[in-house]
């Protein structure tokens, strides 16, 4: 049985203030039914992972390097990350390979360096509205999961988020039957590729889940859970999302 797992990304969002809002997370989850992670912006990784204690929240990063160490101003290695008290590594969303002009290829870099520093990945995958609309949803995430997830590895461990590029901070989703097409391929690719061992993959879906929708989102097959932007920074939105999931 796969656990499910709420994931907040609170991108360039927050600064001491907002810790506020996951010690009320906390309190309201202390033995969740879901796993809790949220991914704050690296200022506040360590505090974060301090005031938690280990506790059911996890902490993760948005981003790493691919490398251990160099000269790389302003980047951050995995290593630091878990230095810091990070266990997971959100990689390759939509926003860094846009902004950055990330490549699937990087990813998977990304991802090997996150594995070898004992975080868990989180990879993210998904089309632009062009894409869809062109028909072309299923190729474009065949195409993101065979360059950004590696070979060899332990595909069980791994975390990966399905985020239809149009969905995010737009308050646009898609159907449940479009979801459940794109996560029931993504379980049928992954365990071509790796064997049974997909069977134990977490595929989250992520693009505008909120407090309203994510009952509806949570009952999709093959949906582990969410990886949640907006609704992620105020305890009251994420933590029904989590309770819906937990209730799934
Ligand atoms: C995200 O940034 O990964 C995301 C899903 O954002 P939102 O929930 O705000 O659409």
């Amino acid at each position: 049985m796969r656990r499910k797992l709420a994931a907040g990304n609170w991108k360039m969002f927050g600064t001491e203030a907002a810790i506020a809002e996951v010690e009320a997370l906390a309190a309201m989850f202390p033995e969740p039914a879901c796993d809790i992670l949220i991914c704050p912006p690296a200022t506040l990784i360590s505090r974060m992972s301090l005031r938690m204690g280990g506790g059911a929240v996890a902490i993760g990063g948005q981003d790493c390097h691919p490398a251990p160490e160099g000269a790389h101003t302003g980047d951050i290695s995995a290593a630091m990350l878990a230095d810091a008290g990070a266990t997971h590594v959100i990689l390759g969303h939509s926003e860094r390979r846009a902004d950055h002009g990330e490549t699937d290829a990087l990813v998977a870099d990304k991802a090997r360096a996150a594995l070898s520093a004992g975080l868990v990945p989180v990879i993210c995958v998904g089309e632009t509205l062009a894409e869809r609309e062109a028909g072309s949803t299923l190729s474009v995430v065949t195409a993101q999961l065979q360059g950004s997830v590696p070979d060899g590895l332990d595909i069980g461990a791994l975390i990966i988020a399905y985020e239809p590029v149009w969905a995010i901070g737009t308050g646009k989703v898609p159907g449940l039957a479009e979801i459940a097409e794109v996560h029931d391929f993504m379980r049928e690719n992954l365990t071509t590729r790796f064997g049974p061992g997909a069977d134990d993959t977490r595929l989250l879906y992520g693009g505008s889940v909120k407090p309203g929708n994510a009952s509806d989102i949570f009952s999709v097959s093959n949906v582990d859970g969410a990886l949640v932007g907006g609704a992620s920074l105020a305890a009251a939105d994420f933590g029904a999302i989590i309770a819906a999931l937990a209730a799934s």
